[in-house]
């Protein structure tokens, strides 16, 4: 279905079901798809085997179906992937952009300084391990050119890598490639033009544009969405919001997500299907709030 002009994508780490504030982040991803009339991909990001939940990627695929979110595509296993992420290393460590880092977290902390994510990796290992030690992960050298971008939501944004997190891990001790080097490169061979995602990733953007840069990809156009916070303004994860959606009554919070992105409410949507009838025609990204917090008394349709 669609045109090639817009290809997007929702990539859920299967570590549990779909909560509200995954599922905030898959109706806009998906809504702002079928308003262009454009593709709309799910990609299981399985990579961190020490995290996966088993049951978790079957349940995010039917939580999806049910509340009418249909990819267009068959989904992409990262697990699948490791060659290609393998490849794009080997395109890293020829450029000379790579090095081996022995350094433990515990190391780092008490020698770096704190960034915007946590400690800014000092470049210790940058002239390689110091003698006697082995190398660990991967580390990619960042460098001072400020990263901006436009983002469709959140405005202006961006930062110097290397300011604000430093040379981070590609590939991590444990041989598991990294978020950030996946992202990248399956996004990349996806096609994507446009991703909508959660605005906890607005942070990771420079790192992957900074990796697109050195991969020769294409950068897609970036949009965050708001993190869905409690009246505490902790993050939804941290508080009992967090109880998976009831498969069984997709419509509650369709609405409430609907209504929590800023959009109008609509009117005749008493089916889901009815529902994306409309909501496809109604979606307006310029509605949607930089920040938002639950509505006081809301009535989270969780079971
Ligand atoms: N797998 C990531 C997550 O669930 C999202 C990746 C992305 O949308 O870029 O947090």
């Amino acid at each position: 279905s669609g045109s090639a002009v817009y290809r997007g994508r929702f990539a859920p780490s299967p570590t549990g079901p779909l909560h509200l504030g995954s599922l905030l982040a898959a109706v806009a991803s998906y809504a702002d798809a079928r308003a262009q009339d454009g593709v709309w991909l799910l990609r299981i990001e399985d990579l961190d085997r020490p995290r996966l939940v088993s049951g978790a990627a079957v349940s995010i695929q039917r939580t999806l179906s049910t509340f009418g979110l249909e990819w267009d595509e068959p989904v992409l296993w990262q697990s699948t992937r490791l060659d290609a992420y393998d490849a794009a290393l080997g395109q890293l460590q020829a450029q000379g952009l790579v090095y081996g880092c022995a350094c433990s977290r515990t190391e780092i902390a008490a020698h770096a300084v704190h960034g915007i994510e946590g400690p800014i990796y000092p470049g210790t290992c940058r002239q390689g391990p110091p003698p006697g030690r082995q190398a660990r992960s991967l580390r990619l050298m960042t460098n001072a050119e400020p990263i901006l971008f436009q983002d469709r939501i959140q405005g202006h944004q961006g930062h110097a890598v290397s300011e604000a997190v430093g040379d981070f891990v590609v590939r991590r001790a444990d041989g598991i490639h990294a978020y950030q080097l996946a992202v990248v490169v399956d996004d990349a061979d996806q096609g994507i033009t446009h991703v909508v995602r959660g605005a906890d990733l607005l942070l990771s953007t420079p790192r992957q544009i900074l990796l697109q840069r050195y991969l020769r990809l294409p950068t897609p156009i970036y949009a965050h969405v708001p993190l869905v916070l409690d009246e505490a303004g902790r993050k939804l994860s941290k508080s009992l919001a967090a109880l998976p959606l009831d498969p069984n009554d997709p419509l509650p919070a369709l609405h409430l997500v609907w209504r929590l992105l800023g959009q109008t409410p609509l009117s005749g949507a008493g089916s889901v299907r009815a529902f994306w009838r409309e909501a496809s025609a109604a979606w307006r990204i310029e509605r949607v709030p930089r920040r938002l917090g639950l509505p006081t008394g809301a009535c989270l349709p969780v079971k």
